[in-house]
């Protein structure tokens, strides 16, 4: 049930890139995808030690998490339901979640805020239900997380990824740090006025100078975008087959890019960028392309 998932890290020859290599968690599974099965991956270790068989959680409408959630538990022979931040509509990602068979229940706003709340309401007597917070933000998350940097063979100057949560950027420094590797690790907040992560990983893990957040690469702020972003998504996904999205990995990839032509980071020195996945909800965003 829980065997291993490893991803491959691949060379990016691609120009003004120099020596970047990409972690390609995408590739774990198209709908369990990138940092959303290593955030469940204990998450369901724990919920199936405590006999659960029915997982309840939380996201916007466009949310990697509810599918990611949706389709494990399908695997796993679990029920599953999320409530939904708004008002009800439709698209292919809440279609994904549904055929997946997660039950949808859509909140208002302000509803939604308190989720200790909606889940004592809707479930408190059923000791069947696990409760996952929004985006799977947990320490199983941080644990889970942390192994991407355990599978890796070789050292790297930096190591980048996106950040919503924070909960990602948490476990892969509380792996830098147990093991003593002297990577930096470049956090890219895709919300404006990101210095909230740091916080967020303080939860979590003993935050140190091997810690670099970013905060001026969100472009407006969650899910916005701008022509600029746009054009480099394009340019970067035709020269390199890889595919990223304006939400989370393309702000990453651009924070990378700048930092280089700005001479911040050595051309010389070893990147390894975190491709967390997050793919599928680019489908439903033809209107910006
Ligand atoms: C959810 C998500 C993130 C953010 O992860 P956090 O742990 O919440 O910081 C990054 N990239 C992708 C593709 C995601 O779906």
């Amino acid at each position: 049930m829980f065997q291993e998932i490893y991803s491959p890290v691949q060379k990016l020859e691609i120009d003004p890139f120099n020596n970047l290599f990409v972690k390609r968690d995408d590739l774990i599974d198209p709908y369990v995808s990138g940092n959303k099965w290593r955030k469940l991956k204990y998450i369901l270790k724990k919920a199936s030690l405590e006999n659960k068989n029915h997982l309840v959680t939380f996201g916007g409408a466009y949310s990697n998490h509810l599918v990611a959630t949706a389709a494990a538990s399908a695997r796993f022979g679990l029920n599953s339901t999320a409530f939904v931040r708004g008002e009800e509509v439709r698209n292919e990602m809440l279609l994904l979640c549904s055929l997946f068979g997660m039950k949808l229940i859509f909140v208002d706003r302000e509803s939604y805020k308190n989720k200790p709340l909606l889940f004592k309401e809707h479930f408190g007597d059923d000791t069947n239900t696990y409760f996952i917070d929004e985006g799977g933000a947990s320490k199983e998350a941080v644990t889970g997380c942390a192994e991407i940097i355990s599978e890796l063979n070789e050292t790297y100057d930096h190591i980048f990824v996106a950040a919503g949560t924070g909960t990602t950027a948490a476990g892969l420094l509380s792996a830098i740090q147990t093991r003593n590797l002297p990577s930096k690790l470049h956090v890219i907040p895709v919300l404006k006025g990101g210095d909230f992560i740091k916080d967020e990983m303080a939860k979590y893990v003993k935050l140190s100078d091997h810690l670099i957040l970013h905060t001026d690469y969100h472009f407006g702020g969650y899910a916005k975008t701008n022509s600029e972003l746009i054009h480099f998504i394009k340019s970067f996904t035709a020269k390199t087959g890889l595919l990223t999205d304006p939400v989370y990995t393309a702000k990453m990839f651009y924070a990378i890019n700048d930092l280089q032509q700005k001479k911040s980071i050595n051309s010389t020195d070893k990147i390894l960028a975190i491709h967390t996945g997050g793919l599928l909800g680019i489908l439903g965003m033809r209107d910006k392309f």
